[in-house]
C-alpha cells in the first residue's frame, strides 16, 4: 500500500502538488487522471524519491519513504515513463539484463529474469537480439514494461507509459497491463490524461485538477454515475 500524507511540492512560487492525500491499495490499479500541469508526475515521482516532498510525506507499508535508502527504493518500485530511453546500442535483452545487474542480481539470474519478463510482455525470443531501433514504438513500450518488471518489484509507477503509440497498440498494451498485473498481482500507480484509458484500467480512479486537488476518488463506475462536479463530468466527458 501507498499513502500519501499531505504530501506537497514548490518549486520557488510554483506549487506543483498541495497538501496530496491518498491511498494506493496493494494489489490493485490506482489511476491518476488529471490536465497537463496538475502535479501527477509530481506525485508519482515522490514515490521512488526522485521528488523529495517539500512537506509532507509518502509511506509504502507504513515506512515513510524519507527513511528509505533511494538505491534500494527504486530496485523494489518499477518506473515506465512515456519516453522510456531504451540503450541504442543494447540489444533488447541487454538493456533488460542491465537493470537487473544494477540493482544486485548475478549474471545468470538476471539473464533468466530478463528472458522471462520480455516473455511476460510479449516479445518473441527472436527479437531479444535486435536493438530498440528495429522494433515498433509498441513493442519499444513492451521492452520497457519488462525493464521496469525485472527487478521483481511489488510496485509500479506509469506514467504515461502508452502516451505515444496508436490507439489499436494502445489497447493491446492495457490489456497486457491488466494480464500482467493479475497475474503478479502488482501495486500500480499509473498516471494519464485519457479518459478512456482511465476507465479501462482503474480499479481507483482518482481526478486531479491543479496542484493535485482531488475533484474526486472512486471506482470509474461510481465516478461516471455520479461525478461530484462539472470538472470531473467534463474530464471523463458524462
Ligand atoms: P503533470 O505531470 O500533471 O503534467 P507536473 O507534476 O509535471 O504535472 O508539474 C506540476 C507543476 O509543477 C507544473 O506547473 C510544472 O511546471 C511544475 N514543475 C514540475 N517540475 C518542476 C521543476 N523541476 N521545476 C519547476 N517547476 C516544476
Ligand atoms: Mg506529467
Amino acid at each position: 500500500m501507498i499513502e500519501f500524507v499531505n504530501a506537497s511540492k514548490s518549486y520557488g512560487d510554483v506549487v506543483a502538488l498541495a497538501d496530496f492525500s491518498a491511498v494506493v491499495p496493494s494489489g490493485t490499479i490506482t489511476v491518476l487522471m488529471g490536465l497537463s500541469g496538475s502535479g501527477k508526475t509530481t506525485a508519482v515521482r515522490m514515490v521512488n524519491k526522485m521528488v523529495i516532498p517539500s512537506s509532507g510525506s509518502v509511506l509504502i507499508d507504513g515506512v515513510d519513504v524519507a527513511s528509505q535508502d533511494a538505491v534500494a527504493l527504486r530496485r523494489s518500485i518499477g518506473y515506465v515513463m512515456q519516453d522510456i530511453g531504451l540503450l541504442p546500442h543494447k540489444t533488447v535483452l541487454d538493456n533488460v539484463v542491465l537493470i537487473a545487474t544494477i540493482a544486485g542480481q548475478s549474471r545468470e539470474t538476471a539473464q533468466q529474469n530478463a528472458r522471462e519478463m520480455l516473455t511476460l510482455v510479449g516479445i518473441e525470443a527472436s527479437s531479444f537480439g535486435r536493438f530498440p531501433r528495429q522494433l515498433s514504438g509498441g513493442q519499444q513500450q513492451r521492452v520497457g514494461v519488462a525493464r521496469a518488471l525485472a527487478t521483481k518489484p511489488n510496485i509500479l509507477l506509469m506514467d504515461e507509459p502508452f502516451g505515444a503509440v496508436d490507439p489499436i497498440v494502445r489497447e493491446e498494451l492495457q490489456d497486457e497491463l491488466l494480464r500482467i498485473q493479475r497475474e503478479l498481482k502488482l501495486t500500480v500507480l499509473f498516471v494519464t490524461h485519457d479518459r478512456g484509458e482511465a476507465l479501462k484500467i482503474a480499479d481507483q480512479l482518482i481526478v486531479l485538477s491543479q496542484q493535485g486537488t482531488i475533484e474526486q476518488a472512486g471506482t470509474p463506475r461510481e465516478l461516471t454515475k455520479k461525478p461530484a462536479n462539472d470538472f470531473v463530468r467534463k474530464i471523463l466527458g458524462v
